[in-house]
Protein backbone atom coordinates (compact mmCIF):
# COMPACT_ATOMS: atom_id res chain seq x y z
CA UNK A 1 0.00 0.00 0.00
CA UNK A 2 1.44 3.37 -0.82
CA UNK A 3 1.71 5.95 1.88
CA UNK A 4 -1.00 8.38 0.46
CA UNK A 5 -3.68 5.57 0.96
CA UNK A 6 -3.60 5.09 4.40
CA UNK A 7 -6.56 6.73 6.53
CA UNK A 8 -4.12 6.84 9.77
CA UNK A 9 0.09 7.14 10.01
CA UNK A 10 1.48 8.03 13.83
CA UNK A 11 5.02 8.04 13.73
CA UNK A 12 7.41 7.16 17.00
CA UNK A 13 3.62 8.17 19.24
CA UNK A 14 3.77 8.35 23.19
CA UNK A 15 1.15 9.34 25.48
CA UNK A 16 2.18 9.51 29.39
CA UNK A 17 -0.22 10.69 32.04
CA UNK A 18 2.48 11.93 34.45
CA UNK A 19 4.29 8.92 35.07
CA UNK A 20 1.97 6.04 33.40
CA UNK A 21 3.41 5.61 29.86
CA UNK A 22 0.17 4.80 28.07
CA UNK A 23 1.50 5.30 25.01
CA UNK A 24 5.17 3.76 23.93
CA UNK A 25 6.87 4.66 20.54
CA UNK A 26 3.73 3.67 18.52
CA UNK A 27 4.27 3.66 15.17
CA UNK A 28 1.09 2.35 13.11
CA UNK A 29 -0.48 2.40 9.62
CA UNK A 30 -3.92 1.99 8.92
CA UNK A 31 -5.69 1.19 5.63
CA UNK A 32 -8.84 0.63 3.94
CA UNK A 33 -10.77 -2.47 5.28
CA UNK A 34 -11.62 -3.17 9.45
CA UNK A 35 -8.68 -2.88 11.33
CA UNK A 36 -8.95 -4.72 14.76
CA UNK A 37 -7.03 -2.72 17.63
CA UNK A 38 -6.77 -6.05 20.10
CA UNK A 39 -5.27 -5.69 23.47
CA UNK A 40 -6.24 -6.41 27.43
CA UNK A 41 -7.53 -3.96 29.99
CA UNK A 42 -5.08 -0.92 30.46
CA UNK A 43 -3.27 -1.62 27.13
CA UNK A 44 -3.73 1.70 25.98
CA UNK A 45 -6.66 1.21 23.29
CA UNK A 46 -8.88 3.44 24.41
CA UNK A 47 -5.92 6.45 24.71
CA UNK A 48 -5.02 5.86 21.13
CA UNK A 49 -8.13 6.47 19.77
CA UNK A 50 -8.18 9.69 21.38
CA UNK A 51 -4.92 10.71 20.54
CA UNK A 52 -6.53 9.95 16.87
CA UNK A 53 -9.71 12.17 17.67
CA UNK A 54 -7.05 14.78 18.60
CA UNK A 55 -9.02 14.42 22.24
CA UNK A 56 -5.32 14.35 23.88
CA UNK A 57 -2.13 16.36 23.28
CA UNK A 58 0.32 13.82 22.34
CA UNK A 59 3.55 13.83 24.48
CA UNK A 60 6.03 12.83 21.71
CA UNK A 61 6.19 12.16 18.11
CA UNK A 62 3.19 12.62 15.13
CA UNK A 63 0.82 11.19 13.37
CA UNK A 64 -1.63 12.50 10.78
CA UNK A 65 -5.39 10.98 10.34
CA UNK A 66 -6.96 11.68 6.94
CA UNK A 67 -4.26 13.86 5.97
CA UNK A 68 -4.61 15.75 8.56
CA UNK A 69 -2.22 17.05 11.47
CA UNK A 70 -3.33 15.10 14.95
CA UNK A 71 -1.56 18.02 16.83
CA UNK A 72 -3.14 21.44 14.70
CA UNK A 73 -6.17 20.12 13.01
CA UNK A 74 -8.67 18.09 15.47
CA UNK A 75 -11.34 19.48 14.67
CA UNK A 76 -11.32 19.12 10.82
CA UNK A 77 -9.81 14.99 11.64
CA UNK A 78 -13.53 15.04 14.22
CA UNK A 79 -15.49 16.15 10.95
CA UNK A 80 -14.52 13.15 8.92
CA UNK A 81 -14.35 10.64 11.49
CA UNK A 82 -17.23 8.59 13.50
CA UNK A 83 -16.53 7.88 16.83
CA UNK A 84 -18.94 5.16 18.88
CA UNK A 85 -17.59 5.33 22.52
CA UNK A 86 -17.69 2.53 24.70
CA UNK A 87 -19.55 4.28 27.51
CA UNK A 88 -23.07 5.30 26.97
CA UNK A 89 -23.46 8.59 25.43
CA UNK A 90 -27.33 9.37 24.87
CA UNK A 91 -29.83 12.66 26.05
CA UNK A 92 -32.31 10.42 28.13
CA UNK A 93 -35.16 12.42 27.21
CA UNK A 94 -34.59 12.18 23.72
CA UNK A 95 -36.11 9.60 20.92
CA UNK A 96 -33.49 7.94 18.89
CA UNK A 97 -34.87 9.89 15.96
CA UNK A 98 -34.75 13.31 17.89
CA UNK A 99 -31.01 12.24 18.92
CA UNK A 100 -29.62 10.98 15.60
CA UNK A 101 -31.73 14.15 13.51
CA UNK A 102 -29.64 16.30 16.13
CA UNK A 103 -26.57 14.54 15.23
CA UNK A 104 -27.30 14.79 11.32
CA UNK A 105 -27.82 18.92 12.11
CA UNK A 106 -24.27 19.37 13.88
CA UNK A 107 -23.31 17.76 10.66
CA UNK A 108 -24.75 20.77 8.72
CA UNK A 109 -28.12 18.80 7.21
CA UNK A 110 -31.19 21.04 7.51
CA UNK A 111 -34.04 19.86 9.36
CA UNK A 112 -36.27 18.13 7.03
CA UNK A 113 -32.97 16.90 5.18
CA UNK A 114 -31.77 15.33 8.89
CA UNK A 115 -34.65 13.72 9.76
CA UNK A 116 -34.70 11.57 6.39
CA UNK A 117 -31.13 11.03 7.07
CA UNK A 118 -31.86 9.89 10.86
CA UNK A 119 -34.44 7.51 9.98
CA UNK A 120 -32.44 5.72 6.84
CA UNK A 121 -29.08 5.66 9.28
CA UNK A 122 -31.87 3.81 12.05
CA UNK A 123 -33.21 1.84 9.50
CA UNK A 124 -29.74 0.67 8.74
CA UNK A 125 -28.89 0.27 12.72
CA UNK A 126 -31.79 -1.89 12.98
CA UNK A 127 -33.85 0.31 15.53
CA UNK A 128 -37.61 -0.63 14.69
CA UNK A 129 -40.38 1.33 16.23
CA UNK A 130 -38.24 1.98 19.44
CA UNK A 131 -36.74 5.06 17.75
CA UNK A 132 -40.04 7.17 19.31
CA UNK A 133 -39.19 6.20 22.54
CA UNK A 134 -37.24 8.37 24.95
CA UNK A 135 -33.79 6.66 24.69
CA UNK A 136 -33.92 6.41 28.73
CA UNK A 137 -35.91 3.38 27.89
CA UNK A 138 -33.84 1.22 25.82
CA UNK A 139 -32.11 -1.72 26.21
CA UNK A 140 -28.34 -1.90 26.29
CA UNK A 141 -28.54 -3.58 22.77
CA UNK A 142 -30.44 -0.59 21.34
CA UNK A 143 -28.42 2.05 22.95
CA UNK A 144 -25.50 0.53 21.29
CA UNK A 145 -27.76 0.67 18.53
CA UNK A 146 -27.98 4.12 19.10
CA UNK A 147 -23.96 4.64 19.43
CA UNK A 148 -23.24 2.94 16.20
CA UNK A 149 -25.77 5.41 14.36
CA UNK A 150 -24.78 8.42 16.35
CA UNK A 151 -20.93 7.49 15.13
CA UNK A 152 -22.23 6.84 11.28
CA UNK A 153 -25.32 10.22 10.55
CA UNK A 154 -22.05 11.98 9.36
CA UNK A 155 -20.85 9.77 6.78
CA UNK A 156 -17.59 9.57 8.04
CA UNK A 157 -14.44 8.38 5.76
CA UNK A 158 -12.92 6.17 9.01
CA UNK A 159 -15.23 4.69 11.65
CA UNK A 160 -13.62 4.02 15.37
CA UNK A 161 -15.51 1.99 17.31
CA UNK A 162 -14.73 0.92 21.03
CA UNK A 163 -16.13 -2.32 22.11
CA UNK A 164 -19.31 -2.42 19.91
CA UNK A 165 -20.50 -5.67 20.40
CA UNK A 166 -20.21 -5.38 24.75
CA UNK A 167 -22.93 -6.46 26.53
CA UNK A 168 -24.82 -7.73 23.66
CA UNK A 169 -26.64 -11.33 23.19
CA UNK A 170 -25.45 -13.57 20.50
CA UNK A 171 -27.52 -12.46 17.74
CA UNK A 172 -27.22 -8.73 18.72
CA UNK A 173 -23.40 -9.80 18.39
CA UNK A 174 -23.99 -11.06 14.98
CA UNK A 175 -25.82 -8.53 13.73
CA UNK A 176 -23.63 -5.69 15.00
CA UNK A 177 -20.58 -7.41 13.15
CA UNK A 178 -22.62 -7.45 10.31
CA UNK A 179 -23.30 -4.39 10.24
CA UNK A 180 -19.67 -3.70 10.71
CA UNK A 181 -18.81 -5.32 7.41
CA UNK A 182 -21.41 -4.04 5.34
CA UNK A 183 -20.31 -0.59 6.59
CA UNK A 184 -16.54 -1.81 5.13
CA UNK A 185 -17.21 -3.89 2.41
CA UNK A 186 -20.28 -1.97 0.77
CA UNK A 187 -19.66 1.85 1.78
CA UNK A 188 -16.41 1.93 1.67
CA UNK A 189 -15.66 3.10 5.03
CA UNK A 190 -12.40 2.27 6.81
CA UNK A 191 -12.98 0.99 10.60
CA UNK A 192 -10.77 0.66 13.15
CA UNK A 193 -12.46 -1.74 15.91
CA UNK A 194 -11.19 -1.72 19.67
CA UNK A 195 -12.23 -4.58 21.36
CA UNK A 196 -10.54 -6.88 23.92
CA UNK A 197 -12.95 -9.92 22.40
CA UNK A 198 -10.70 -12.34 19.91
CA UNK A 199 -13.58 -13.86 17.78
CA UNK A 200 -14.74 -10.81 16.67
CA UNK A 201 -11.42 -9.60 14.98
CA UNK A 202 -11.22 -12.90 14.14
CA UNK A 203 -14.61 -12.82 12.41
CA UNK A 204 -14.66 -9.61 10.29
CA UNK A 205 -11.04 -8.30 10.44
CA UNK A 206 -8.75 -7.70 7.50
CA UNK A 207 -5.92 -6.51 9.48
CA UNK A 208 -5.31 -6.63 13.21
CA UNK A 209 -3.05 -4.65 15.82
CA UNK A 210 -2.32 -5.89 19.13
CA UNK A 211 -1.52 -3.34 22.04
CA UNK A 212 0.09 -4.37 25.28
CA UNK A 213 1.28 -2.13 27.87
CA UNK A 214 1.62 0.87 25.43
CA UNK A 215 3.32 -0.72 23.20
CA UNK A 216 2.43 -2.01 19.10
CA UNK A 217 2.90 -6.29 19.60
CA UNK A 218 2.02 -6.81 16.04
CA UNK A 219 0.51 -5.56 13.15
CA UNK A 220 -0.26 -7.61 10.10
CA UNK A 221 -3.06 -8.78 7.90
CA UNK A 222 -5.36 -11.67 9.48
CA UNK A 223 -4.81 -14.00 6.58
CA UNK A 224 -1.24 -14.31 6.99
CA UNK A 225 -1.92 -14.71 10.73
CA UNK A 226 -4.51 -17.03 9.86
CA UNK A 227 -2.39 -19.91 8.29
CA UNK A 228 -2.27 -22.95 10.13
CA UNK A 229 0.31 -23.09 12.48
CA UNK A 230 2.98 -26.80 11.60
CA UNK A 231 2.60 -29.21 14.06
CA UNK A 232 4.19 -28.29 17.18
CA UNK A 233 4.27 -28.49 21.02
CA UNK A 234 5.40 -25.23 22.80
CA UNK A 235 7.55 -26.75 26.08
CA UNK A 236 7.70 -24.02 28.58
CA UNK A 237 10.67 -24.59 31.09
CA UNK A 238 10.85 -23.07 34.81
CA UNK A 239 14.20 -22.15 34.17
CA UNK A 240 15.93 -21.19 31.37
CA UNK A 241 15.27 -23.66 27.99
CA UNK A 242 18.57 -23.13 26.77
CA UNK A 243 20.06 -26.51 28.13
CA UNK A 244 17.41 -28.68 27.27
CA UNK A 245 17.16 -27.43 23.63
CA UNK A 246 20.77 -27.89 23.25
CA UNK A 247 20.49 -31.24 24.55
CA UNK A 248 17.72 -31.75 22.00
CA UNK A 249 19.75 -30.62 19.16
CA UNK A 250 22.81 -33.03 19.85
CA UNK A 251 19.74 -35.89 19.47
CA UNK A 252 18.65 -34.57 16.22
CA UNK A 253 15.44 -33.01 17.41
CA UNK A 254 13.53 -30.55 15.90
CA UNK A 255 13.51 -27.72 18.34
CA UNK A 256 14.10 -24.09 18.55
CA UNK A 257 14.45 -21.66 21.31
CA UNK A 258 11.09 -19.26 21.38
CA UNK A 259 12.80 -17.96 24.00
CA UNK A 260 14.52 -17.90 27.35
CA UNK A 261 11.71 -20.43 28.85
CA UNK A 262 9.80 -21.61 26.13
CA UNK A 263 10.98 -24.05 23.19
CA UNK A 264 9.05 -25.27 20.52
CA UNK A 265 9.55 -29.05 19.17
CA UNK A 266 8.46 -29.01 15.88
CA UNK A 267 6.51 -32.29 15.28
CA UNK A 268 2.86 -34.13 16.21
CA UNK A 269 4.84 -37.35 17.33
CA UNK A 270 4.79 -37.68 21.10
CA UNK A 271 7.67 -40.33 20.80
CA UNK A 272 9.43 -37.40 20.24
CA UNK A 273 8.09 -35.54 23.01
CA UNK A 274 8.57 -38.23 24.98
CA UNK A 275 12.47 -38.18 24.31
CA UNK A 276 12.38 -34.25 25.16
CA UNK A 277 11.22 -35.22 28.42
CA UNK A 278 13.94 -37.62 28.91
CA UNK A 279 15.90 -34.99 28.23
CA UNK A 280 14.73 -32.41 30.66
CA UNK A 281 15.60 -35.41 33.48
CA UNK A 282 19.36 -35.59 32.17
CA UNK A 283 19.71 -32.14 31.48
CA UNK A 284 18.22 -31.46 34.97
CA UNK A 285 15.49 -28.66 33.51
CA UNK A 286 11.67 -28.90 34.61
CA UNK A 287 9.10 -28.72 32.01
CA UNK A 288 6.37 -26.33 33.26
CA UNK A 289 3.50 -27.14 30.45
CA UNK A 290 3.22 -28.80 27.37
CA UNK A 291 0.90 -27.45 24.56
CA UNK A 292 0.35 -28.17 20.89
CA UNK A 293 1.24 -25.00 19.52
CA UNK A 294 -1.42 -22.21 18.51
CA UNK A 295 -2.03 -20.15 15.62
CA UNK A 296 0.09 -16.55 16.45
CA UNK A 297 -2.80 -14.62 16.54
CA UNK A 298 -4.43 -16.58 19.54
CA UNK A 299 -0.23 -16.99 20.68
CA UNK A 300 0.50 -13.42 20.67
CA UNK A 301 -2.98 -12.24 22.33
CA UNK A 302 -2.31 -14.56 25.04
CA UNK A 303 0.86 -13.42 25.29
CA UNK A 304 -0.38 -10.09 25.79
CA UNK A 305 -2.46 -10.97 28.20
CA UNK A 306 -0.23 -12.77 30.75
CA UNK A 307 1.86 -9.70 29.98
CA UNK A 308 -0.50 -7.59 31.42
CA UNK A 309 -1.79 -9.87 34.16
CA UNK A 310 1.85 -9.84 35.50
CA UNK A 311 2.18 -6.01 35.21
CA UNK A 312 -1.16 -5.30 36.70
CA UNK A 313 -1.83 -7.63 39.58
P1 LIG B 1 -9.60 -0.68 28.74
O1 LIG B 1 -9.80 -1.84 27.80
O2 LIG B 1 -9.63 -1.09 30.17
O3 LIG B 1 -10.45 0.50 28.42
P2 LIG B 1 -7.36 0.52 27.37
O4 LIG B 1 -6.60 -0.43 26.55
O5 LIG B 1 -8.36 1.37 26.66
O6 LIG B 1 -8.05 -0.23 28.56
P3 LIG B 1 -6.31 3.02 28.37
O7 LIG B 1 -7.63 3.41 28.97
O8 LIG B 1 -5.87 3.74 27.16
O9 LIG B 1 -6.28 1.45 28.09
O10 LIG B 1 -5.21 3.17 29.51
C1 LIG B 1 -3.81 2.95 29.31
C2 LIG B 1 -3.06 3.30 30.59
O11 LIG B 1 -3.15 4.70 30.83
C3 LIG B 1 -3.63 2.63 31.82
O12 LIG B 1 -2.56 2.34 32.68
C4 LIG B 1 -4.52 3.70 32.43
O13 LIG B 1 -4.61 3.54 33.83
C5 LIG B 1 -3.75 4.97 32.10
N1 LIG B 1 -4.63 6.13 31.92
C6 LIG B 1 -5.61 6.27 30.99
N2 LIG B 1 -6.22 7.47 31.10
C7 LIG B 1 -5.61 8.12 32.12
C8 LIG B 1 -5.76 9.42 32.72
N3 LIG B 1 -6.66 10.29 32.27
N4 LIG B 1 -4.94 9.73 33.75
C9 LIG B 1 -4.01 8.85 34.18
N5 LIG B 1 -3.80 7.62 33.67
C10 LIG B 1 -4.59 7.25 32.64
Amino acid sequence: MKMEEFLVQLDGVSKFYGATAALVDVRLRIGRGITGLLGPNGAGKTTLIKVLLGLVRISAGRGMVLGCSIGRSARSIRQQVGYMPEDDCYIAALSAVETVQLGARLSGLPGREALRRAHEILDFCGLKEERYRQAATYSLGMRQKLKFALAIVHDPRLVILDEPTSGLDPIEREEMLSRIQVLARKFGKAVLLSTHILPDVQAICDEVVILARGRVRMAESLESLNRPAEPAYWIQTVGPAAPLADWARTQGLPVQLDNERRLQLATDDPLLLQRLWQGAEQTGSAIRSVQPAKNSLEAIFLEALEESTHAYP
